[in-house]
């Protein structure tokens, strides 16, 4: 959009639609892009933007929570927005068909959510019961700001996913493994870096034990990697039901990513790939209904 802009103020200075405009980039590359490649794109977006403005009847905007929220710069603006509207968007877990099919029966705050009592069309009566009891911790909990939040264990049902809670994970293993990655996105402009890998398992003893894995270059993370593709390897031959546990897709994503990089990938010829050497699996959050809320 950036660029779109920049096109249309030189057209409007010199008379001239300019053909290319180039972007030098932090890598060092420079790429040269079509101007009416991406003109016709920022047409329509100033198009739709007139007719939306040209409306009468807008009389209020809010703000609709989504993946770009963490990322956004009107985040303090909308935050503010919700805390002082008391949204729902801040009932943890609650899913955002939910929270339209609340708000289409006038459930617009976690406090008359805490409270609601009868059923709402589109919503089954056990996912009500779960977010309404969810909204009650919640206002519970603010209204005692200097106690521990109030918590309760959600009962078993039949719900795939708030139902099961521990019994979604797997039989625990001696040899199980919880593995995260720290890395920096900008390390350079090239490349990213994972700096640290953190493992928490049990010892040779049985002990827990804590197993940090420093890099601060690319070849001390090329090694760190092949260290790690040999130690999971390892510990799968002996212990062959084991799991490694990590926070999402990062962390074996990454890996397997890095492996694939030729400094790296001459010397994992004789190892096992790390898909085939370990497990992962998600830690459900389902067990406990707690009180601290979260974006939708
Ligand atoms: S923070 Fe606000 S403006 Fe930014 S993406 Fe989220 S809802 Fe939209």
């Amino acid at each position: 959009m950036q660029l779109c802009f920049y096109a249309d103020a030189l057209e409007a200075l010199t008379g001239r639609v300019p053909s290319e405009m180039h972007l030098w980039l932090g890598s060092g590359v420079s790429e040269s892009l079509r101007v009416e490649e991406f003109r016709p794109y920022w047409r329509r977006l100033r198009r739709q933007l007139a007719t939306l403005l040209d409306q009468d009847d807008i009389t209020e905007t809010r703000p609709e929570p989504c993946t770009h929220c963490d990322y956004c710069e009107f985040n303090p603006l909308c935050d503010a927005q919700w805390r002082n509207e008391d949204s729902l968007v801040y009932v943890a877990n609650i899913r955002t068909p939910e929270r339209h099919a609340l708000e289409r029966e006038g459930v617009r705050t976690v406090v008359e959510l805490s409270t609601r009592a009868g059923s709402v069309p589109e919503l089954h009566d056990e996912n009500l019961e779960r977010l309404v009891r969810q909204a009650a911790l919640q206002v519970t909990s603010r209204e005692h700001p200097e106690e521990a939040p109030v918590y309760e264990l959600v009962v078993p049902s039949e719900d795939p996913v708030f139902g099961h809670g521990f019994e979604l994970l797997p039989a625990p293993d001696n040899g199980d493994v919880f593995f995260d990655f720290e890395g920096h996105p900008f390390w350079s402009a090239q490349n990213d870096l994972f700096f640290l890998s953190g493992l928490r398992y049990r010892d040779d003893v049985g002990e827990w034990c804590y197993d940090a894995r420093w890099a601060h270059d690319l070849d001390a993370q090329a090694l760190m990697v092949k260290e790690l593709v040999e130690f999971f390897a390892e510990r799968r031959t002996t212990f062959p039901n084991m799991h490694v546990y990590h926070y999402n897709h990062t962390e074996r994503s990454s890996l397997e990513r890095l492996t694939r990089e030729p400094r790296l990938r001459a010397s994992l010829v004789r190892s096992p790939r790390p898909g085939s050497s370990w497990t992962s699996t998600w830690l459900p959050k389902t067990r406990f209904r707690w009180a601290p809320s979260h974006t939708a």
